[in-house]
């Protein structure tokens, strides 16, 4: 990234840079929440909680209003007919994620999926038991893996491996990874690593550590919560074999909102791989035989690892975030991200005198939109002052605030007011 020139950093610059660009047209889709002055805030939350869409609205009130009008009829009638209804995400949810139709199902919430990809697709046998994870880890994965293993009859402290950043660096090394790997080859049997870490803000090199684990024998599953919406992923090219994601942070699909779960199709289509099953994972030609039909007979696709009947109230918001994710294209809105955190970190840097720091890799490939700031001295009162500033952004101790311009809501000019700040709050006020 390349830095600013001293016109380029003035705000109408910035304005032009929202002006000439036509996807800055999506931030009318969202509802801006209004700070204390009746201004829109400055929202740079999206990878915490992501906005409304507007027209999440819409597809709320149909289930409503198709409820109260046909009842238990609402499942096959109607514009949005309930039985059907987890198929509006079967081709929008592989796209957004790079994977084929099948391979994607949107269900539960992300922590409970990555219990039941890790029912099937950590399979510990003989030696090959290990489990290799990234530190630092998000809590809900750590908790996940090692009630996950408890349950299996396994010691933890004897299963779970981790891989963290050399002392003195803030981030991983794919070469350290991709080591570990390799010296535990034939005692790894599932690596599952965040594919963007939720601290630092990096992206993990996916097809390198998919390719590594293979080639020790390894399942390899990743937990896209801050990549899903964010950065381009190809996870069927790739030939991840598992993956799951929350659609709450950058998908904007309502806060709790139902999740996302990938599953190669090589495995997808095997019958034969355990897994915990309910009826909406069966075959729907032989789902309502009901008691006359005792044997589970797996859809051959992802959705076979769909337990229940969905909840479609839920399921509504997410229709409005993949219908927009879907109508711009991740390519189109990666090529925006990349331009609008690269002119924040441009403009962060050039702050005069400025006492933080931005721990995120600048390399393309390796970050998504958030930037992970680390304020010199006392950061809970930094973090204090930049939120009394009117600014949306959350706060990871000891030391990290998490900024994130999401290219569907944020503009140039959001980025632009939030440097001017931290420039006259942490930096040497311009003379
Ligand atoms: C946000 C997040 C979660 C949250 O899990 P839920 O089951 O949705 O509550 C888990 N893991 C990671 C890496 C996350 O970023």
């Amino acid at each position: 990234m390349t830095m600013l020139d001293d016109v380029s950093q003035d705000e109408a610059s910035a304005i032009a840079l929202d002006q000439a660009d036509p996807l800055s047209s999506l931030r009318e889709e969202f509802s801006i929440p209004a700070g204390p002055n009746g201004e829109p805030v400055l929202y740079f939350c999206g990878n915490s909680l992501g906005l409304q869409p507007r027209r999440a609205v819409d597809h709320v009130n149909e289930v409503m209003t198709s409820w109260a009008a046909r009842g238990v009829h609402g499942h096959r009638n109607g514009s949005a007919p309930w039985y059907p209804y987890h198929e509006h995400f079967r081709e929008t949810g592989a796209r957004l994620v790079g994977a084929r139709s099948g391979e994607v199902v949107m269900m539960n919430s992300l922590t409970v999926n990555l219990h039941l990809l890790l029912t099937s697709f950590y399979r510990p046998e003989g030696q090959r038991r290990r489990i290799l994870m990234e530190s630092p880890a998000f809590p809900s994965d750590i908790y996940c893996l090692q009630s996950h293993v408890k349950a299996r009859g396994l010691d933890p402290d004897d299963v779970i491996m981790e891989v963290g950043p050399r002392d003195g660096e803030e981030t991983l090394r794919t070469s350290d990874i991709i080591e570990t790997i390799e010296s535990h080859g034939d005692e790894i049997a599932t690596v599952m690593m965040g594919g963007l870490n939720f601290l630092t803000g990096q992206v993990l090199d996916m097809p390198a550590i998919t390719e590594a684990g293979h080639r020790a024998g390894a399942m390899v599953g990743f937990d896209l919560a801050h990549a899903a919406g964010n950065i381009i992923l190809n996870l069927h090219d790739w030939e991840v074999d598992f993956a799951a994601w929350c659609s709450y942070k950058y998908l904007n699909a309502s806060p709790g909102a139902i999740a996302g779960a990938y599953v190669h199709e090589r495995h997808a289509s095997n019958p034969d791989i355990p897994r915990l099953a309910g009826w909406w994972g069966n075959d729907p030609d032989t789902r309502f035989q009901m008691h006359l039909q005792d044997q589970f007979v797996p859809v051959s696709n992802v959705e076979s690892w769909q337990m229940s009947n969905p909840p479609i109230l839920a399921m509504a918001p997410l229709r409005a975030s993949l219908e927009l994710f879907d109508g711009v294209g991740m390519a189109a809105l990666r090529e925006r991200s990349l331009r609008l955190t690269g002119y924040l970190r441009s403009m962060l840097e050039s702050r005069p005198g400025r006492r933080y720091r931005i721990i995120t890799p600048d390399a393309d490939d390796e970050h998504g939109c958030q930037l992970s700031i680390v304020v010199d001295g006392d950061a809970t009162e930094a973090f204090a002052t930049i939120e009394e500033c009117g600014v949306v952004a959350d706060f990871r101790p000891p030391n990290v605030v998490r900024i994130a311009p999401t290219p569907m809501y944020n503009s140039f000019h959001d980025c632009w007011k939030f440097a001017m700040l931290m420039g006259d709050r942490f930096g040497t006020p311009d003379p």
